[in-house]
């Protein structure tokens, strides 16, 4: 059924607790990725619900499972704190894909273990379809994170504020280690075990580097580039993580912990949309430099193994941080040059032209998502052969997203000068890098809403439209539009 092979069970005991999920009273399937399971391997009757709920809520453990909580620290909003760990969420083990890849199977919301410090190790409803919906909107989006397997209603309250329905939620991910995984072991001084950690990662994630004249810097240095790429295209789908503590980044460069996240509606770098980051520490603009900084934090624990000579060790690691802007940088450009039409090596002026658009949406308010695929449907009806009305009349939906329009108006000449200089048609391509949809936040907050009172259908919908959010899917029109003024979302909740 699942054939689990537990590595990280296997690794010293001081990495992990041993620990069961806590049964619930009643689960019942909400949701099963049957696709995803396939991808595992796991031989599943997805019409069986009761059996997937049992499996799913933690009530039954399937065989061969080694349940454990990971042992982590992690800065919080650039605070240490030394020990954290998983304080909900229960790794049930791993196996390998059918690409030969190994996989974390975790329930989040099965109850305490021994790093739950004053928490009650559940997760209530909202949260866990929040992160079901945007996990699969990333796999839609082809944004490197941690999937969605399963959620489970509990039939259990859990005590926030309020009373709320409890839930599990089931992820998978391509392993749980993060910078924290290591600042846990660094800050005990147990350069063994940081060691002992370094070489799991990399033979897991990185098995090449091996043989590496030195393999740890060489992981720094992968590490880094992995989140300079991940960040460039967050901010290229208008993404903000919204804690992007040192706990909550992966080694591997998966996107992980879907709290208070949210896409941008209208283009604006400052936006902070999480309710707990009061000084917009992980406002949109902010994250680069913050991916920076946590790379920084894992250079601190790596030192002892990137070289005997401390300040040789640290020169290296210098040169790694530095090599995360550089790298940010151009895959920046990438992923933007893309997204108004550069198909091939962006030129020196390109990042000026991107910047005009990024300031005119700025200025006029608009839409980040439905500029870029306003802008994909002129460059397709800008072809020779396309009517001229064809073209004004896509050339108005454009503009008109943007209130004041003139330096919009103004971007497009350039914009068109520079297209001419290539050949072919690249609506394709930017359609291929533009989304029409993306999970926007009021129907996250619709679908939680409807979900709390018994109606799955917003839920179901959202997560089938995210799927495939660079096609045109007239059925899901509804789901691409911008919310008016009244069905703005201003704050969003991390909600554990
Ligand atoms: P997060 O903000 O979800 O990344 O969680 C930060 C830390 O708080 C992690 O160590 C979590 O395991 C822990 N935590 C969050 N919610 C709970 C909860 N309901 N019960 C126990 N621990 C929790
Ligand atoms: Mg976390």
């Amino acid at each position: 059924m699942f054939n689990f092979d537990n590595s990280y069970a296997r690794l010293p005991e001081r990495f992990h607790a041993a620990v069961f999920p806590e049964p619930v009273e009643a689960p019942v399937l909400i949701k099963f990725n049957a696709t995803l399971a396939q991808e595992l391997r796991l031989q599943l009757d997805a019409d069986d619900a009761p059996r997937l709920a049992a499996f799913f809520s933690g009530n039954v453990l399937p065989s061969g499972s080694e349940p454990l909580a990971m042992a982590y620290a992690g800065h919080q909003f650039g605070n240490f704190v030394p020990r954290l760990g998983d304080g909900r969420a229960i790794l049930l083990g791993e196996v390998v894909d059918d690409k030969g890849v190994r996989r974390d199977i975790q329930l989040k919301g099965a109850g305490p273990t021994p790093y739950s410090r004053r928490g009650d190790g559940r997760a209530a409803l909202g949260p866990v379809l929040r992160e079901y919906i945007v996990s699969e909107a990333m796999a839609g989006l082809g944004i490197p994170a941690t999937r969605a397997l399963a959620a489970v209603a509990t039939g259990e309250g859990v005590q926030r504020e309020t009373v709320l329905p409890g839930a599990v939620f089931v992820r998978v991910a391509a392993s749980h280690v993060r910078i924290g995984t290591f600042q846990y072991f660094a800050a005990q001084g147990d350069t063994e075990a940081v060691r002992t950690l370094a070489d799991y990662v990399i033979d897991r994630h990185y098995p090449d580097l091996a043989q590496a004249d030195n393999p740890y810097l060489a992981l720094l240095d992968a590490v880094s580039m992995r989140q300079a790429d991940l960040i460039a295209r967050w901010l290229g789908a208008g993404f903000i993580h919204g804690v992007m503590n040192t706990d909550n980044m992966t080694v591997s460069g998966e996107t992980i912990d879907f709290g208070p996240c949210a896409f941008l509606d209208d283009y604006d770098p400052m936006k902070v949309f999480s309710s707990i980051d009061q000084q917009g520490r992980y406002a949109y603009r902010n994250q680069p430099g913050i991916g920076q900084w946590n790379i920084a934090r894992l250079a601190e624990c790596l030192l002892p193994l990137l070289d005997g000579d401390e300040e040789k060790a640290v020169e290296a690691a210098n040169g790694v941080l530095k090599a995360f802007g550089e790298r940010f940088q151009a895959a920046w450009l990438s992923v933007f040059a893309k997204k108004i039409g550069i198909a091939g090596t962006p030129d020196p002026g390109d990042g000026d032209l991107i910047q005009a658009l990024l300031s005119a949406m700025q200025e006029g308010r608009a839409d980040f998502t439905l500029t870029f695929r306003r802008l994909s449907a002129l460059a397709a009806a800008d072809r020779s052969e396309v009517e001229a009305q064809v073209r004004l009349d896509a050339e108005a939906a454009f503009l008109e997203g943007f209130a004041p329009w003139d330096k919009a108006e103004s971007f497009l000449p350039l914009w068109r000068a520079r297209l001419a200089r290539q050949e072919g048609d690249v609506s394709v391509l930017m359609r291929g890098v533009n989304p029409a949809l993306i999970p926007r936040n009021h129907r996250i907050e619709d679908a939680i809403t409807a979900a709390m009172a018994g109606d799955l259908s917003p839920f179901e919908r959202l997560v089938a439209a995210v799927a495939d959010p660079y096609t045109d899917q007239p059925e899901f029109a509804a789901l691409t539009q911008a919310p008016r003024d009244e069905e703005r979302v201003l704050r969003t909740f991390c909600g554990t």
